[in-house]
């Protein structure tokens, strides 16, 4: 019992001074109290929901080293960067070392110098490593992402079914298996295959409340798209997923076109070509990735601000994980989708066609793709569906966060618009598709409809009283609830089921949604909304200018130096001291020793600094940066603006007070005495152009320094 509270002291003490967080979140103190009391764990949380502290605390608390494995090589890596700013001894084993390297790791490991190791599964099992860790102390097993155990999840790995020896071979070691994505079944399935226990399961709630979900109906799809990122993610981080390579090229090529910076990435693609955009979407900030479903596994960048889907996804977990790669960081995020009654049909067609999956698996997909588009139909709010979908029940009406919680759906009674859509289907044979279909209905006169003699039918011109595009959503609808279905050949046409008796027999009415003609833009889902006056956004930017400076000396992504909840909070709270840096979320003792000074005295030049209304803005940007320590260079480079304009921008600075020449000028005071003495004797020639004087001192100095000089001559003639 007592040693049980030293074990949660302990545990307090390391969040706050390891990781800079003052309080745990949810279930993580009972979590890591349990698991310091040796028991297993199932435990399943959101993305973002703070899992992997998890398991990283334990080992920090009782010694001895955690194994956490995992299937993603990428985020093992990126994980482990990011504890060693927080200065924790961890390290990654995986297929892409070199043998040198993955000695000298397991050396440590046998020293018992590491605190946290991530290991993929094939990596851990292999006889070599299973006996190393017999001879030292093992906190705990973590296993991530482990609905890869379940066949039934959407996402199952071979080598993962191999874990279940850990349990018998390491009985006294606490498992803990960690899901962001698990239905009831699946859950079921890792407490089995992992011998967890079912007492000892920690649901989080898979909630993700700062994420707003929009599912609009595909009209111009490229222009629905980039309204959507002009009107409300300018110069954000985002994920766009596309089904194809090639509409994945097209997609990134038009964004770039319309001066966004978009890149490509599919298994098509060179594998360092890959690799390079996906470092780029690391590092750098507002770059947005133009992706198949291949990308983004293992990426855990928390500032994405939006995920896109210009395809249905096949199932409710693939749209979960991929809309839950958005705002990890806690603030507000878009998940933006458009379908369309094409994506039905292609999804249906590719289950039917696939040559990989058995009877069984086929129905499995269809029976998650009909949940998808449920989700996708729905009239009330988004976010029960989904929750209730994977088996948590809500209690409110409505999140408010949603559209149809924001913006209710209208709906109208379809019921005879319904039968005569269906009716059509059953006269015309169920061998056409919606286009033929709604020929028909519409009364077009056509060589196929007079061959086929459909014509003659009763339901031919039944429907000239709406249009085209109705027809299609009353369509699209039906496919939606199940009441047809896309025959099984794959050859497109539309068939009956069972479900539609009820309808044809007038015993069901069918709500049908409205459509909306224009899809409406929601403003004030970012957290630097309008209201941010400009005071405030010049020192954002000169915050995250220094974050990037530091991240581009070390190369590792920006999010790893502070997150931007780090870097709001440094914005909104003005801290002056290293006591109150310390007090910010996210600032550990490493952290606070390693960054607190430079981003301290960024902040204290700026709240020094005087606000001058007269200079323009991109000027302002210039001296905000300068101010904040970054050279000339670092800031031609982040602004992309030549070293001749980052000059000219500090010469106003040196003219209005706002920097002295000796700090912008690399030259010492002789030198600027010379450089005077140039500029005032050309003046005198009546020859006062720059390159006058630069031909004068022979070229020795450049434009820039010249023109910064010459600024501080003008100032000391105005005093
Ligand atoms: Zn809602």
């Amino acid at each position: 019992m007592t040693e049980n509270n030293n074990h949660l002291e302990k545990a307090r003490l390391v969040l706050e001074t390891v990781f800079g967080y003052d309080s745990f979140r949810g279930h993580q103190e009972a979590i890591i109290a349990h698991t310091l009391k040796g028991k297993n764990s199932l435990v399943l949380m959101p993305t973002g929901g703070g899992k992997s502290l998890c398991y990283q605390i334990p080992p920090l608390v009782d010694g001895g080293v955690g194994v956490v494995v995992s299937p993603l090589i990428a985020l093992m890596q990126d994980q482990v960067t990011a504890l060693h700013q927080a200065g924790v001894k961890a390290e990654t084993l995986n297929s892409t070392q070199t043998a040198v390297v993955s000695q000298s790791i397991e050396a440590s490991l046998q020293r018992n110098e590491l605190q946290l190791l991530y290991i993929t599964p094939e990596r851990l099992l292999s006889a070599g490593l299973l006996t190393i860790l017999k001879t030292i102390k093992v906190t705990l097993f973590a296993v991530d992402e482990a609905h890869c155990v379940s066949q039934w999840g959407h996402d199952f790995r071979e080598s993962y079914l191999q874990l279940s020896m850990l349990a018998e071979y390491f009985p006294q070691v606490p498992i803990m298996a960690l899901t962001a994505t698990a239905d009831p079944r699946t859950q079921q399935e890792i407490i089995d295959r992992l011998s967890i226990g079912s007492e000892q399961v920690f649901k989080a709630g898979f909630d993700r409340p700062n994420i707003r979900y929009r599912i609009l109906q595909k009209q111009k799809p490229h222009d629905q798209l980039s309204a959507f990122i002009q009107q409300e993610h300018r110069g954000d981080s985002g994920i766009i997923y596309c089904l194809s390579r090639k509409k994945v090229e097209r997609t990134a090529s038009r964004l770039t076109s319309q001066g966004i910076a978009a890149l490509p990435y599919h298994a098509g693609m060179l594998p360092e070509e890959r690799q390079n955009n996906q470092l780029r979407f690391l590092r750098e900030e507002g770059v947005i990735m133009v992706a198949t479903i291949a990308f983004g596994m293992g990426i855990d960048k928390p500032n994405v601000r939006f995920v896109a889907h210009l395809d249905l996804p096949k199932s409710i977990e693939s749209y979960y994980q991929e809309t839950g790669r958005a705002g990890r960081d806690g603030l507000p995020a878009n998940a933006w989708m458009v379908y369309g009654l094409q994506d039905v049909v292609t999804l249906r067609q590719m289950v039917s066609q696939s040559l990989t999956l058995g009877d069984v698996q086929k129905q499995v997909e269809r029976h998650k793709l009909d949940a998808m588009l449920a989700l996708c139909e729905q009239i009330e709010c988004r976010r029960k569906v989904l929750l209730e979908y994977f088996g948590e029940p809500i209690e409110h009406q409505g999140c408010n966060n949603c559209d149809t919680c924001l913006e209710p759906v209208a709906t109208w009674d379809g019921t005879i618009a319904g039968q005569q859509a269906l009716s059509c289907v059953y006269r015309t044979g169920q061998r056409f598709g919606v286009e033929y279909l709604v020929d028909v209905l519409q009364g077009k006169v056509t060589e196929r409809i007079t061959r086929f003699g459909h014509n003659k039918l009763s339901v031919y011109g039944l429907g000239v009283d709406r249009t085209r595009s109705q027809w299609r959503s009353i369509y699209r609808q039906l496919l939606a609830r199940g009441l047809i279905t896309v025959d099984l050949e794959g050859h497109g046409s539309y068939q009956l089921t069972e479900r539609c008796r009820p309808v044809l027999r007038g015993e069901l009415t069918l709500v049908l949604r409205k459509e909306q003609r224009v899809p409406q833009a929601y403003v004030g889902n970012t957290f630097r909304s309008g209201s941010v006056g400009r005071r405030e956004k010049r020192l954002w930017e000169a915050l995250r200018a220094k974050r990037w400076e530091i991240a581009e000396s070390q190369k590792v992504p920006p999010y790893q130096i502070f997150h931007d909840a780090t870097l709001v909070q440094m914005k909104d709270r003005l801290p002056r001291s290293n006591e109150q840096f310390k007090a910010l979320s996210g600032v550990g003792d490493r952290k606070l020793a390693l960054y607190g000074d430079q981003f301290l005295a960024v902040i204290e030049r700026f709240v020094k600094s005087p606000d001058d209304k007269r200079m323009t803005e991109t000027v302002v940007t210039t001296l905000d940066f300068f101010t904040a320590g970054l050279t000339v260079e670092a800031i031609s480079q982040r602004r992309e603006i030549t070293l001749d304009t980052v000059y000219a921008h500090l010469a106003e600075g040196v003219i209005s007070g706002v920097v002295k020449l000796i700090e912008v000028v690399p030259v010492s005071e002789q030198e600027v005495m010379v450089i005077e003495h140039a500029i005032l004797e050309s003046s005198n020639e009546h020859n006062q152009t720059l390159r006058g004087v630069y031909d004068a001192l022979d070229g020795a100095y450049s434009y820039g320094v010249i023109r910064c000089v010459k600024a501080a001559l003008q100032r000391a003639l105005v005093d």
